[in-house]
């Protein structure tokens, strides 16, 4: 595959990530605004099925028949490619480019922006790919850019470092939190410096004894025939890390493992812990309401797409840039709802008091009453607990509780639609949209 498909490929393949490239690019257009010299340098964005449509096929034919795919193989390349007909839906509507590539706004960029950030910085990921492939194509731009002459571990923050670098090192601080060194016959591990012995996690030596300025490098701890010097190493480190160190089975090559997952490769759900347990602040220190499990629970427990929980997820934080939260950072948006004009943007004015909203919950009235009028900043969460009760004293079923979200967040798009496409749904619409995907999710979901 590799010799078959470029470097700059990078979805799809065992291997590589789709996110790659998306660092790439990032790379690429933080050079581009940096630079002050040479000529005009262009960036463009191709409209994917565009240029599907303009592929010359029996051109594919030729290469695959060259690269020596038997007529068989070629045959059913032709079923697939030239009777496609493929559709992404985004926020339920079919779009055939791809999604990442979202509206060329700064508002849409800089979510996507968020996004990636967020993910980065927590996942760590993309930092474990850059030290355990050196030799693909993300890890060679950015090490010629910042780490020529050591590793992604030693790399220095360095000279005007961009957005995808300032990630990756925060991505890194959870790497270090389990990456352990495997070590080999000509181990070039630093002895003071690398996570290399300690079965009860990894420890650096030099936090337990002085180092001994002679030995710099593992390597210098093996014999010729590959075995430990257990006397170099009695005579230079306590009892307790001796025994350690002899335990330690040499190898044939060097080989970095994540320790806290049972195959060694780093996954998400692991660092997700690490993050959890080294850098997130205790849950007594924060507000009573990040520990009300009753209150998260009622959004990770209903039975939706996972995009509507974490909308609610996100609404319950207050997290959305309404216009009432915009002018509290930038005077110059005004705070007023920018559908009825009546009062300030706040979630809670967004999603349940304007009377474009108020509208849409009237057509739920059999279920749920629209929304008593609430000023508080925190309303909308009380709300949101307020049905919780009600849902639990009336016995709704699965569907009805999710319909609940699925309203709020339709709302939510509605409103974008509105704001920035200039799109008017009726109410009856919008409810009706929810409606229909409710059902359409629940149908779904029932079959599986
Ligand atoms: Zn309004």
């Amino acid at each position: 595959m590799n010799r078959i498909i470029s470097d700059n490929q990078s979805a799809f393949i065992k291997g590589r990530l789709i996110s790659d490239n998306v660092l790439i690019a990032h790379e690429y257009m933080h050079f581009l605004k940096n630079k002050k010299f040479g000529d005009w340098d262009l960036a463009l964005k191709l409209d994917m099925s565009k240029a599907y449509d303009k592929v010359e096929w029996c051109f594919l034919w030729k290469v695959m028949s060259q690269l020596g795919f038997c007529d068989q193989w070629i045959g059913w390349m032709k079923e697939c490619v030239t009777t496609v007909s493929y559709s992404v839906t985004v926020d339920g509507q079919p779009k055939d480019d791809s999604i990442i590539f979202s509206k060329a706004n700064s508002q849409a960029c800089q979510n996507i922006m968020q996004v990636l950030n967020d993910y980065n910085s927590i996942s760590g990921q993309e930092g474990w790919r850059l030290m355990t492939r050196p030799n693909s194509l993300v890890t060679k731009v950015f090490r010629s850019r910042y780490f020529r002459h050591s590793s992604f571990l030693k790399a220095d923050i360095g000279y005007n470092p961009s957005w995808a670098w300032r990630s990756l090192l925060e991505g890194r601080k959870v790497l270090e939190k389990g990456i352990f060194w495997q070590i080999g016959r000509r181990s070039a591990v630093k002895i003071w410096e690398d996570c290399w012995v300690g079965r009860q996690g990894p420890l650096t030596l030099r936090q337990n004894q002085e180092p001994n300025p002679s030995l710099i490098w593992v390597s210098q701890l093996i014999t010729e025939e590959g075995n430990w010097n257990e006397h170099l190493i009695a005579n230079n480190f306590t009892s307790e890390i001796t025994q350690e160190i002899l335990q330690i089975n040499i190898k044939e090559e060097d080989n970095l493992i994540w320790y806290r997952e049972k195959g060694g490769s780093y996954s998400v759900r692991s660092g997700y812990e690490v993050c959890f347990n080294f850098f997130h602040p205790p849950l007594e220190s924060l507000p009573p309401i990040f520990a009300d499990k009753n209150l998260w629970n009622s959004i990770w427990d209903l039975d939706c797409p996972a995009k509507v929980k974490v909308f609610t997820w996100k609404a319950l934080h207050n997290g959305f840039p309404v216009r009432h939260q915009l002018h509290a950072r930038i005077q110059a948006v005004p705070a007023i709802c920018p559908r009825c004009e009546m009062e300030d943007e706040t979630l809670t004015h967004c999603l349940l008091n304007c009377i474009y909203s108020r509208q849409v919950w009237n057509h739920m009235g059999f279920l749920f009453n629209s929304p008593n009028r609430v000023d508080a900043e925190d309303s909308f969460v009380n709300w949101w607990r307020e049905m919780q009760v009600k849902i639990k004293q009336e016995s709704f079923n699965k569907k009805q509780r999710s319909l609940l979200a699925m309203v709020l967040w339709r709302i939510w798009i509605s409103r974008n639609n509105w704001l920035f496409d200039g799109k008017r749904s009726e109410p009856a619409g919008i409810w009706e949209e929810a409606h229909n995907m409710n059902e359409e999710f629940h149908l779904k979901t029932s079959h599986c």
